[in-house]
């Protein structure tokens, strides 16, 4: 426990921020209530609108041109009359979204790239970022872990492992942390076997990474131990599937916490011990699951996530889009937190491709999820205008006959003209950043 206070006020400390008055605030506001929210959000609204007006270039021009003013912004239902910003404008005119009055908010540089494949630059204020380190302390809370005194094993590239650069303050950091860090760009079986013995032998008992490369741990964990037993896992940053929540669980003895992070727009939401869909952190942004009008989806009803970030005033992020899906639930959930519910669905709107027929095919539109229980990887790669190939990593023996299937599956999707090849493979190789793509055009 003193360590955990310990740690706490150093983090302060490196902020300018009391970390633990935050950490007390999102443990209070995870049980308030939709009144409580709607209060809280209309609360930031004019504030951040009129801030964007008068300081931001790109939002001064994104509302003249909607014919808005600041004043016709003043709720969360007000929003809606914003016509929706997308991550190519962000890509085209991320300078532009910065005010000119930044500096005020002591801004921390960031990218993101990751399964979409198009990687962006944006800035994020201490304030925000200390709010999400907040956030991301209670969903390690709700998986039973003590900041302070549990430890973390942490697999994942660059974007999960900030410390992995030594310098002193990283250090610190990761020291404050209890991080251990397992990189993911080099990993061989003697690696992943130093990985296994140094978790076991000190006591690591949680971990967190991306489904894809913690399915490695597990895999080879599986093979070679059996078992690691742990106390909770937590995935981010790519679609958990079914068949690896399954694995994990049965290899680490343990249930999984999923977790949909945005940075740009701020958008976040996790999984709890209900372990049904994710709360919606309400905290740092307001997200809303819009249809093609950008009107709120119905109880049930899939859309686009669209996100307004309210605290980041030095890089306004309003009614912005990163390009993901979501399924909006109304449901009450068994924990009695009342926050907004989503289940984010498989893939990314930005996966999309167009083929020769004029087609888009959308990751959404293939039924992964039938796959989940054969297949062990899979990637659809856009060869081509007119060629796409699906390379799979099967989990047994797979059928000429069920090959068979998914081409005509695939064919089915593509439509007329394009040329389908089904592939198997040893492997899908890892990208750089570590984050694995699920569809892929080698021509845009
Ligand atoms: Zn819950």
């Amino acid at each position: 426990m003193i360590k955990s206070k310990l740690a706490l006020f150093l983090l302060g400390k490196k902020e300018g921020f009391d970390m633990g008055k935050l950490v007390k605030f999102v443990r209070q506001s995870q049980y308030w209530t939709k009144e409580q929210w709607a209060e809280y959000h209309n609360a930031r609204i004019p504030a951040l609108i009129e801030q964007a007006y008068a300081h931001s270039p790109f939002y001064k021009q994104w509302f003249d041109t909607a014919g808005l003013k600041p004043e016709d912004i003043r709720t969360v239902e007000d929003l809606e009359k914003i016509p929706i910003v997308r991550k190519k404008d962000l890509i085209t005119h991320g300078a532009e979204f910065r005010t000119d009055n930044a500096g005020e908010y002591a801004m921390i540089h960031h990218h993101t790239g990751g399964t979409t494949g198009t990687p962006c630059a944006y800035d994020m204020d201490r304030y925000s970022w200390a709010l999400n380190w907040a956030l991301k302390m209670r969903t390690f809370e709700w998986g039973g872990f003590t900041y302070g005194d549990d430890k973390l094993g942490v697999m994942a590239g660059g974007s999960l492992n900030p410390g992995k650069n030594a310098g002193w303050k990283n250090k610190l950091w990761r020291y404050v942390n209890n991080y251990y860090s397992m990189p993911i760009t080099q990993m061989t079986d003697e690696i992943l076997e130093e990985y296994y013995w140094h978790l076991k032998k000190k006591n690591v008992r949680f971990l967190r990474g991306y489904p894809s490369t913690l399915m490695v741990l597990a895999e080879y964990v599986h093979e070679h131990h059996g078992t690691l037993p742990m106390k909770a896992v937590f995935t981010t940053a790519e679609m958990l599937l079914p068949h690896q929540r399954k694995v994990m669980e049965e290899v680490f003895e343990c249930k999984l916490f999923d977790t949909y992070g945005c940075g740009d727009g701020m958008g976040h939401a996790t999984e709890c011990e209900e372990h049904g869909e994710l709360h919606v952190c309400e905290e740092c942004s307001v997200m809303q699951i819009v249809d093609k009008d950008g009107k709120e989806v119905h109880d049930g009803e899939e859309g686009e996530i669209v996100l307004t970030a309210l605290y980041n005033f030095g890089f306004p992020f309003i009614r912005y889009a990163p390009g993901d899906m979501a399924v909006k639930s109304e449901k009450k959930c068994a924990c009695g937190r009342d926050t907004k519910m989503i289940r984010v669905l498989n893939g990314r709107v930005a996966d999309n491709f167009k083929l020769a027929n004029g087609k888009i095919l959308s990751a959404f539109s293939l039924p992964f999820e039938e796959l989940t229980d054969e297949v062990k990887q899979f990637q659809i790669v856009q060869e081509a205008r007119e060629r796409v190939e699906l390379r799979v990593v099967p989990l047994k023996k797979i059928s000429e006959n069920r090959l068979a299937d998914l081409k005509a599956l695939l064919e089915y999707h593509c439509g007329e003209g394009i040329e389908v090849s089904v592939k198997v493979v040893e492997q899908i190789e890892m990208p750089h950043s570590g984050k694995r793509r699920y569809v892929i055009s080698k021509i845009q």
